[in-house]
């Protein structure tokens, strides 16, 4: 459509239902719907006590239900991805109070997606970060580290230690402590249920998750069989051809994704019914 003119009017013309609230969303049929609800970020970044909010004014697991009632009418099935950007840009902040709450939106969103997966069984989820942010490390408190030997080493400004946060259902309390405010190159924990999350067991670089969501989606060895595929059990399929050439008729693949910087969720056609 390019950058030309007024865009909203232009999806509009090219059949989208655009909306800009939550009940725009709610009253909202499809099949497609265009919905921006902030200017830029849903929430104010910023370090603690310097003015950040998170407070979206439509939640992440509201758009996830909502992208699913209308994806999945599709007899094609679908790819969606979800996408929680908060926990990054708080990160940035090393506002550890609002890393977690966006992290529990997050939760929610998941949830959602893991309970459509439940009634379809054709469906992936993956969940996934596209990097670290901060170094982020949970400490024991103060109280506890009181070992002059091993001091826990603050640092001071905006990166010194956040908290202490209690530990959910336990009596016990932790400290989160920075590096830095920008992105690192820590590994990432990756999680997935349904046909195909056994491929991402393992240690792999981020490639093979493009990998994994292609055999997924367009049976096996579709995907680059270059990537490091050599510790999970995708290894076993690169070297056929794929079963299709394209999208096949069936049920649903859902694919979801989920990042420190956001969380994604896609989800296509396998197998027939
Ligand atoms: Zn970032």
């Amino acid at each position: 459509m390019g950058t030309e003119g007024n865009l909203t009017r232009k999806a509009q013309e090219a059949g989208y239902e655009y909306v800009t609230d939550a009940s725009g969303l709610r009253a909202a049929s499809g099949p497609r719907i265009l919905g921006l609800f902030a200017n830029e970020e849903m929430f104010q970044q910023a370090p603690e006590g310097e003015g950040a909010v998170y407070d979206p004014p439509v939640s992440l697991p509201e758009m996830t239900q909502k992208a699913l009632d209308i994806l999945s009418q599709d007899p094609e099935g679908f790819f969606l991805m979800v996408e929680e950007e908060g926990i990054d840009e708080m990160a940035h902040q090393s506002n550890a109070e609002l890393v977690i709450e966006s992290g529990q939106q997050l939760d929610e969103a998941v949830k959602v997606g893991q309970n459509f997966a439940a009634g379809d069984p054709d469906t992936l989820v993956i969940v996934a970060s596209d990097h670290e942010t901060g170094s982020l490390a949970i400490e024991d408190t103060n109280e506890i580290q009181s070992d002059p030997a091993y001091p826990n080493e603050s640092g001071a400004g905006r990166t010194e230690e956040d908290g202490p946060f209690r530990v959910a259902d336990a009596d016990k309390k932790f400290l989160v402590d920075w590096t830095t405010t920008n992105h690192t190159a820590e590994d990432v924990p990756v999680t997935a249920m349904g046909p195909g999350g056994e491929s991402l067991v393992g240690v792999y670089q981020n490639t093979h998750i493009h990998d994994a969501m292609a055999d997924a989606l367009f049976g096996p060895a579709s995907a680059s069989a270059s990537a490091t595929a050599s510790a999970s059990t995708a290894s076993a399929g690169v070297q056929k051809m794929p079963k299709t050439g394209g999208m096949a008729p069936g049920g649903p693949l859902l694919a979801l994704l989920v990042g420190i910087a956001g969380f994604a969720l896609v989800g296509r056609v396998v197998g027939g019914r």
